[in-house]
């Protein structure tokens, strides 16, 4: 459903670049495909995993520094407050 709504998306910016006379009537189109692609993946992002924050479900994570990765040294493990979600990064600190 992501890569869907990121073709649809994809296909707006095209036919909104094409200078060809072949599609010059669907360019009154392109700017609806563009706003349906975003529309389609903010719901779709919505309404998966529904148990989570609204926040957490569109990828804004508040994730909290935890302790160093043990095998790599330099990673820390970061969890979000929130939904408990885990990953690893870079930390010089
Ligand atoms: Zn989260």
């Amino acid at each position: 459903m992501k890569t869907f709504s990121g073709f649809v998306m994809l296909a707006g910016v095209l036919l909104l670049l094409t200078d060809d006379e072949l599609f010059s009537p669907l360019r009154d189109f392109a700017l609806y495909f563009v706003g349906g692609g975003l529309l389609l993946l903010i719901l779709t992002q919505l309404l998966v995993n529904r148990g989570k924050n609204w926040r957490c479900r569109l990828g804004f994570h508040d994730f909290e520094r935890q302790e160093r990765v043990a095998e790599m040294p330099a990673m820390r493990w970061y969890r979000c407050r929130r939904c408990s979600k885990e990953k690893r990064a870079a930390s010089i600190a």
